[in-house]
């Protein structure tokens, strides 16, 4: 079968491979592949930034963000049925977090991640998945469910906030701001909408698809970071992995704030005055945190805010559908593109 593999810490030796068929140690579900989503994961992977081959093993088949139609069924699930696969697996000491099923929290960073670190992905025709990291979808959200990957990643973020917030009785947050509209931050601004929230995204785009999106959701849409001195947000989840942006942000929330930083940024020396934002953290018990990756209930949450949201509006974040033929121009990053989809039904 034909998967998009790579050696991970070699630049470009992506390549459309001829694969053996996936190996029964992967799970007894056997699915055929329907979409697969790229993310900037995916792009620093194949740039040799990140990513870890299976053990024992040269090439790694990239792919985390899933859709198929099961093919062999097991554990609860049936033939035809739409799922995604989860992208982590715990670590197999279990630590306390992977054990209680919070490997999204892992403790000791032995945990193995689907198409990333050390286990194949799902870019290949077909993949197998342990029914207990399978996530059934509803089958009328056709290719759209690809977006449950980077939907659980949202509703993670929005879950420790909203737990984070819980710590102070006042806790009713009225306005989130959302830095980036690409796929992380217009779903993070869905998903504040759906809490009836005054939502803002600043985003540097005046002209293509995204300024029409953030309004088409009832949010608001700028281009100044200085804005947020009007906005005053008490909720801001940074998603563009920008080191000048979140420099900007950081200290600018409402009294009692929480920034969620929701994207990896590479390694970037600036000058910040830290006395100034230590100052400010702690005068107004401001929170700053991180939030990766996702577990079932996040996958679960996720889904529930795509099947809430308007199909049409979600139809315009999928920007481009590539055949697996051409794989390599999902990985190009376009102007205006938004997702990029690997389609396997083209
Ligand atoms: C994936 C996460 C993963 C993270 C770090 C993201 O692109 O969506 O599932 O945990 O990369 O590897």
């Amino acid at each position: 079968m034909r998967a998009i593999t790579l050696t991970p810490g070699v630049r470009n030796s992506a390549r459309l491979d001829d694969v053996t068929e996936p190996a029964a140690a992967d799970g007894s579900l056997l699915v055929r592949a329907l979409a697969l989503g790229i993310c900037g994961t995916d792009r620093e992977i194949v740039e040799a930034e990140y990513g870890e081959a299976p053990p024992g093993q040269e090439r790694l088949v990239l792919g985390h963000e899933s859709l198929g139609v099961v093919e062999q069924a097991s554990g609860g699930f049936a033939t035809g049925d739409h799922v995604v696969g989860i992208v982590r697996r715990p670590d197999p000491a279990p630590c306390p977090a992977c054990a209680a099923g919070e490997w999204d929290m892992c403790r000791n960073g032995r945990y193995t991640e689907r198409g990333i670190k050390a286990r194949h992905g799902f870019g290949s025709e077909r993949f197998r998945l342990e029914p207990e990291f399978a996530v059934k979808v509803d089958p009328s959200l056709g290719l759209l469910a690809v977006l449950l990957e980077p939907t659980s990643i949202v509703a993670k973020a929005w879950d420790h906030t909203e737990r984070i917030g819980r710590r102070a009785r006042w806790f009713g947050p009225r306005t989130v701001a959302i830095t980036g509209a690409g796929p992380i931050g217009l779903l993070a601004a869905l998903m504040g909408v759906q809490r009836g929230l005054d939502v803002h995204v600043i985003d540097r785009n005046r002209d293509g698809p995204k300024p029409g999106l953030v309004r088409d959701l009832g949010a608001t849409h700028h281009t100044d970071v200085n804005d947020l001195d009007t906005i005053k947000p008490d909720i801001l989840m940074e998603c563009t992995g920008g080191a000048v942006v979140i420099r900007d942000v950081l200290g600018r929330t409402a009294p009692a704030g929480i920034v969620c930083l929701l994207s990896v940024t590479a390694s970037r020396i600036m000058d910040i005055d830290i006395g100034l934002l230590n100052r400010k953290t702690v005068l107004n018990n401001d929170v700053m945190f991180g939030a990766v990756n996702a577990n079932r209930l996040h996958y679960e949450m996720g889904e529930q805010a795509l099947a809430q949201a308007d199909k049409a509006w979600l139809e315009r974040l999928i920007t481009r559908r590539v055949p697996l033929a051409r794989w390599s121009e999902a990985l190009e990053h376009r102007p205006d593109d938004i997702k990029v989809v690997v389609d396997f039904t083209l």
